[in-house]
């Protein structure tokens, strides 16, 4: 067989838990809570499973749903969907990132995609026959920054597709104003989509506000915007999440939607959309990850690691020149061999492996999981 995706291997991601687990390392690499959800979500759910709600729900996910996400993004960002013809229920965020690629890439395309990428954007254009296109994210002494300008000059008339990340998985970077705006002047006047990846909207710091594309009309008129509900709401086992998307993209995701999934579990839905009417959980989740932020990098303030800026997301890189000259794959795997912490290597964000001398923690875990890896990490 010839492999629709030669490259691909096994994701970092499942390589570093499984040797988390064989050495009994404190699992800080793969990006999940070592915490349970609040069980009046699993309240939610069983209570819908109870009540009968195990058929398939319509294709394009339970009405509730789509409505408490309609009026949720409405009540945040400013920005009115149809809950009926613009919103619709994936099975987690990669689904919906895939099946937005799938739905308007055609072979020979051009996707522009910004390094670090998140793993699954570029097997997703591989497999809708599209070219990458790379950008890579500059680091200065403020963090990652996207540079807009390398952006625009990476714009070709093949260009379908440009995919966005903000709050940033690996670098924590988070899209501004300018940074939205540069956007704007980027695709004015063309025909190019936008998939915005905001599955970490609610984890943003320090009292910035997190810059969806639906506060700005321009780009919300040509984007997919994509979240989830494993991050927002501690789950990432449901694999449950959205896309909203003006109808007539709706209509063309959708088309691809059915024949992939078709619809996502039914109970999970119910459950979400009961638990969606209070705010709460959502509203109070920067303050509860600032908490975990704050107490990592207080710790790892007295070590020899060099601590980038978190503006978002619940990871944390560290620059680790002073401690080892390892790559980064060879660092991450020594830390969790020897020192006990597992962590990710930025590198396996790049097309090409680029060595920055950079590894991601993950810091959404419990404060003792937390304490106990700085011990750890206090010894390198
Ligand atoms: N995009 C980014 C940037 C992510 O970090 C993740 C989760 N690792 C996903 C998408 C996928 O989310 P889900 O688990 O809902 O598929
Ligand atoms: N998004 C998670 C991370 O970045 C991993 C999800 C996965 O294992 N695919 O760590």
């Amino acid at each position: 067989l010839q492999s629709r995706l030669p490259k691909v291997g096994t994701t970092i991601f499942t390589v570093m838990s499984a040797l988390a687990a064989e050495k009994g390392a404190v699992n800080l690499g793969q990006g999940f809570p070592d915490f349970d959800c609040d069980p009046a979500l699993v309240d939610a759910v069983t209570q819908a499973m109870k009540a009968g709600f195990n058929q398939y729900p319509p294709m394009t996910g339970v009405p509730a749903l789509r409505e408490a996400i309609a009026a949720k993004i409405a009540a945040l960002y400013g920005y009115a969907y149809d809950a009926n013809t613009e919103i619709t229920i994936t099975a987690g965020a990669t689904q919906a990132i895939l099946t937005a690629i799938l739905c308007c890439v055609h072979p020979g395309d051009e996707v522009i995609v910004i390094e670090p990428v998140y793993d699954s954007y570029v097997p997703s254009i591989e497999l809708a026959g599209g070219t990458p296109v790379f950008v890579q994210m500059e680091v200065g002494p403020d963090g990652y920054s996207v540079p807009w300008q390398k952006v625009a000059a990476a714009v070709t008339p093949k260009t379908r597709l440009i995919m966005i990340n903000s709050p940033h998985n690996p670098t924590g970077s988070v899209l501004r104003d300018a940074d939205i705006r540069a956007l704007e002047d980027i695709v004015r006047g063309t025909n190019i989509l936008i998939v915005s990846d905001e599955v970490y909207e609610h984890m943003v710091y320090d009292g910035a506000r997190h810059e969806s594309v639906c506060r700005h009309p321009e780009l919300t008129a040509r984007s997919f915007v994509i979240s989830s509900f494993g991050k927002t709401y501690h789950v990432t086992g449901w694999k449950v999440g959205y896309v909203a998307a003006p109808a007539a993209l709706t209509a063309e995701f959708r088309k691809v939607h059915q024949f992939n999934v078709f619809t996502v579990n039914t109970p999970v839905q119910h459950g979400l959309a009961r638990y969606m009417a209070d705010p709460a959980p959502y509203l109070d989740l920067p303050a509860f990850y600032q908490h975990k932020r704050d107490l990592f990098r207080d710790g790892l303030e007295s070590t020899r690691f060099r601590l980038l800026p978190s503006d978002g997301t619940y990871f944390q890189c560290v620059e680790y020149a002073a401690i080892s000259s390892l790559p980064e794959a060879d660092f991450a795997k020594w830390l969790t061999t020897e020192i006990g912490v597992a962590a990710i290597p930025v590198s396996a964000f790049y097309n090409q492996p680029k060595e920055s001398g950079i590894v991601r923690f993950c810091f959404a875990k419990k404060d003792e999981t937390l304490r106990l890896a700085l011990e750890r990490l206090a010894t390198t």
